[in-house]
């Protein structure tokens, strides 16, 4: 199969000189800026002209506050589209080739990028640059650092709306997975079936779980979790989850649970429900309170071969290219995770909807 490549824009051509930005004002308030096009990609980076993106719930979370105040910064992570300049150094693309780039762009030169921990490239959660320390995606043309190891081409077969899931949803959720260290036939509980433990259920079915437990009381999303493979829903409003699952799994529980909300009560349920020698990963990011707390005696009074594992969307082009043939193969489809579509210029309207979770929304899809 060959890449899907557009002509690069020929150097006669005027090239426009501002873009339009969806921007944090301030703690709270977000809207569109006009922003100079970034110009200059650097030897090692290089500049994406934008074709769709996704917003996440934590580009709520940062207008919220998560991460402190941020004036005009421009926000989101999640994107594909086409190579517009790339620095000198850069050689794995060209200019006008199709990319999908991670929410999570490392630099593989620090200490902790050189010990395998990517997403905590230089310091905690480093690895995060996009709307965090430098401008996101929300915007016609955006700056990706480090190219050479963050830029994943796209094959012609696999459309736009479908790879961007691979940016965040797809990598975070099937970290979720990846890391519960599901036996060949083991059971998994995964608590939460917004995008993330939808894609974690996706990843636990990929790598050959016996019995997928879901925990999730909305409607729309128990229906999306029996679609990517859950065995049980099991509906929090209607019974204990934990209950449920022991009941489930003769008594024992499961071997591996998965976080994927972020709250202190699915994470303690998450190891009363795991077996001793079981694994709890956690994908939810928690954002309230300054402790979690740990079940005492279902962790075995600190004996049970209980492991707690957690991450952050691991991103890089080698991993990128993996979630892209899951793609290319037809393995998944992630299309019905998207609820709505926007032009950019709604974007505003997409990003109200996402605050407030409203007319049941997952992911919207924002056309540029
Ligand atoms: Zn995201
Ligand atoms: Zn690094």
């Amino acid at each position: 199969m060959s890449a899907s490549t557009l002509a690069a824009p020929r150097a006669s051509e005027s090239r426009p000189k501002t873009m339009q930005a969806f921007v944090m004002r301030s703690l709270g308030k977000v809207g569109f800026l006009e922003k100079p096009v970034p110009q200059d990609p650097g030897p090692n980076g290089a500049i994406i002209k934008t074709t769709r993106a996704l917003i996440c719930t934590s580009d709520a979370h940062t207008v919220a506050g998560a991460i402190g105040d941020r004036t005009d910064l421009t926000l989101g992570h999640e994107a594909v589209g086409i190579v517009y300049k790339l620095g000198s150094e850069v050689q794995c693309v060209k200019e006008g080739d199709r990319v999908a780039v991670n929410a999570i762009t490392p630099c593989y030169k620090c200490t902790n990028c050189l010990r395998g921990f990517t997403s905590q490239c230089t310091e905690m959660l480093g690895g995060w640059k996009f709307a965090n320390i430098k401008d996101g995606v929300f915007a016609e043309y955006f700056h990706v650092n480090d190219a050479e190891a963050n830029l994943a081409l796209i094959l012609r077969t696999v459309p736009d709306e479908k790879a961007v899931y691979t940016t965040d949803m797809m990598s975070t959720g099937f970290m979720g997975a990846e890391h519960a260290n599901i036996p060949l036939g083991g059971s998994v509980a995964i608590f939460a079936q917004g995008p993330v433990g939808l894609m974690a259920t996706v990843g636990a079915r990929l790598l050959g779980a016996g019995l997928i437990i879901a925990v999730e009381t909305v409607p729309k999303r128990k229906e999306l979790a029996k679609h990517f493979g859950a065995d049980v829903v099991i509906d929090f409003r209607e019974k204990d989850p934990v209950q449920a699952i022991l009941d489930l799994t003769g008594g024992e529980g499961v071997d591996s649970a998965i976080e994927a909300l972020g709250s202190e009560v699915t994470f303690e349920a998450c190891i009363k429900a795991t077996r001793p020698g079981g694994t709890i990963s956690n994908a939810g990011y928690h954002g309230h309170g300054d402790f979690l707390k740990i079940p005492r005696l279902a962790w075995g009074v600190g004996m049970g071969d209980k492991t707690i594992r957690t991450g952050l969307c691991p991103g890089g082009r080698e991993r990128m290219q993996r979630l892209l043939r899951l793609l290319e193969t037809g393995r998944v489809d992630p299309t019905p995770l998207t609820t709505h579509q926007f032009e950019f210029a709604d974007l505003p309207k997409a990003f109200h909807l996402m605050e407030t979770k409203e007319d049941g929304i997952l992911k919207p899809l924002i056309l540029f």
